[in-house]
């Protein structure tokens, strides 16, 4: 992955270089001075129009968005303040929404506007078709590690590579079953008439916050059979084979979706995984949201068994240390790690119609990565920390773990902030509680944040969400670098999914973008990074 981010970063560094100094050359030419009569504006327009007729032409639609950004700007009211309303909205008196600025463009403009979604082909992500390939050998081989040193006595690098378990190992059909069982009583939740359909998930059809019943109603499942004498520490006794049943079942999952994405109409297909290579598309995802009547499959996977699957296993690993090192109560390390990532679940679930405007949702198909992301590396890979912990025990004193919590509060109220204030943006533009914020109007209709927390860096949410992820490896000492893990794939993946977002923020705002990455410098880490 870290090749991937490499060249990623790398191919950034080169387009935003190039880009710049298109820009440069488009603002010399924009910042001539216009005649500011109705007259010359309608000429701008009309010279404008022939352009996108041309460009059109040419399928260059998404330099026909920066161009339609430029002119946005040139007729738009605030003159005074340059290219882009910096103010205060609540001092323009009526705080008025700039998302009602597509209302007022034509059929055509609206069309023109729209158009980058539908035809455009976004570059090839991972390291393209060889990427392709390599992730889908190296990620299941990755886990497979992962999980092999984790059951080490001495989990340390020096015992490299663990050894490999007979064939046999890896298969038992219960461990399957209790897989299938899952997902099938997940399922049946999911289908449950239960929560609210909200304006977002409309599109999806989907009722919202009824996943959080769903991690509600499973704990209550879990607890009455844990009652009833069922051993949960199975989970952690037979981790390796719970692991290989759910890395079949998302394997059979992702052909089943490839090879249905081959029937699906076009505009039922995801940008991103339409490169026409069988690896590639059948990796990245080729349909943007598969489903089987009302039944969303990537909404129910991104929500439903791996997330809540995550909580059982940790709960799990919580019950085999407590059995394992013989104590009444689970250690101070166990219970931080389980609560702090109970509240990071239990909080995605409560929001979840966030999740509608994820890139996820909104722009991976549904594939490999994110079945086997959702399905395998989610609940078998996050939950190391708690595994490590049931025999490697790591005692914490009281100030240790208030230190830790405060890290873990101030680290969840700037990711849970920040992304508060970007869907509330999203949702309702003209919320009068946002009014004091400034932005950025982009020519698809929609602004930037520029200002608030989105005004500090690029991702704000991405910062917060590391600073969570220091708190969980810390209760787990420093004895070995594994439960360390989590924390360092995060920076890698966060590292990368900015270089994505950034790409396609680029590609869907155009110039506007530019703008933001001038006036916002910082990504991630303030001064840092
Ligand atoms: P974001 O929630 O950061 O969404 C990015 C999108 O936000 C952009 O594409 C753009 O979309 C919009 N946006 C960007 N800048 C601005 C701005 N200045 N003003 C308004 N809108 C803006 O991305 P992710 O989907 O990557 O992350 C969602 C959350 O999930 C994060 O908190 C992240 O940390 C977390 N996460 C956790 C993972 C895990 O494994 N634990 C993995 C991945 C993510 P548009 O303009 O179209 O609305």
């Amino acid at each position: 992955m870290a090749a991937a981010v490499t060249t990623a970063a790398i191919t950034d560094g080169v387009t935003s270089s190039r880009k710049d100094t298109r820009l440069k050359d488009s603002l010399e030419i924009r910042l001539s001075p216009l005649p500011q009569t109705k007259a010359a504006e309608n000429n701008g327009n009309n010279k404008h129009e022939k352009k996108e007729e041309k460009q059109k032409d040419e399928n260059n639609t998404a330099n026909t968005v920066n161009e339609k950004s430029e002119a946005a700007v040139e007729v738009g009211p605030d003159k005074t303040q340059g290219r882009y309303n910096l103010r205060r909205r609540k001092d323009d008196g009526d705080a008025k929404p700039v998302e009602t600025k597509p209302k007022q463009l034509g059929e055509k403009d609206a069309k023109l506007a729209a158009a980058p979604a539908a035809s455009l082909a976004t570059p090839l992500d991972f390291g393209g078709k060889i990427g392709a390939y390599f992730w889908l050998l190296f990620l299941p081989a990755w886990v497979l590690f992962l999980v092999l040193q984790v059951n080490l006595e001495d989990p340390s690098l020096t015992n490299f590579p663990p050894p490999l378990p007979a064939l046999e190992a890896f298969w038992d059909a219960q461990a399957l079953g209790f897989v299938i069982l899952w997902i099938l009583f997940q399922a049946l939740l999911y289908i449950l008439p239960v929560g609210k359909v909200s304006e977002k998930s409309l599109e999806l059809n989907k009722l919202i916050n009824a996943s959080f019943c769903a991690v509600a109603v499973s704990s209550l499942a879990v607890a009455a059979a844990v009652h009833q004498g069922v051993d949960l520490t199975y989970i952690h006794s037979h981790f390796l084979q719970l692991t290989a049943a759910s890395f079949l079942v998302a394997v059979l999952l992702s052909v089943y979706l490839y090879v249905r994405s081959q029937y699906a109409a076009g505009e039922q297909l995801a940008l991103g995984g339409s490169s026409g290579n069988v690896a590639y598309d059948f990796f990245k995802g080729h349909e943007l949201n598969p489903r089987i009547k009302e039944f969303d499959l990537k909404f129910f996977c991104e929500m439903r068994p791996g997330l809540i699957g995550w909580c059982l296993i940790n709960f799990a690993m919580a019950l085999a240390e407590m059995k394992q090192q013989g104590l009444d109560a689970p250690s101070y390390s166990m219970i931080l790690v389980n609560l702090f990532q109970l509240l990071y679940v239990v909080d995605g679930l409560w929001n979840e119609e966030a999740i509608l405007t994820t890139m996820d949702l909104m722009h991976d198909g549904f594939g490999f990565m994110l079945a086997f992301g959702d399905l395998v590396w989610v609940p078998f890979t996050y939950t190391l920390q708690a595994y490590y912990l049931v025999s490697h025990p790591n005692h914490l004193s009281l100030p240790a773990v208030a230190a830790i919590v405060t890290l873990k509060l101030v680290g969840f109220y700037i990711f849970r902030k920040s992304n508060s204030e970007k869907n509330a943006f999203r949702r309702n533009p003209s919320d009068p509680k946002l009014s004091h914020l400034q932005i950025i109007p982009t020519a698809t209709g929609k602004s930037l944040l520029v200002s608030g927390w989105w005004g500090v860096v690029r991702h704000p949410n991405y910062l917060g969400d590391l600073l969570m992820a220091l708190a969980w490896s810390l209760p787990c000492g420093f004895s070995h670098l594994l439960p360390w893990y989590y924390m360092i794939y995060f920076i890698i993946l966060l590292v990368h999914r900015d270089a994505r977002d950034m790409s396609e923020c680029r590609r869907k705002y155009g110039s506007a973008w530019d703008e933001y990455c001038r006036t916002v410098r910082y990504r991630i880490i303030p001064r840092v990074y």
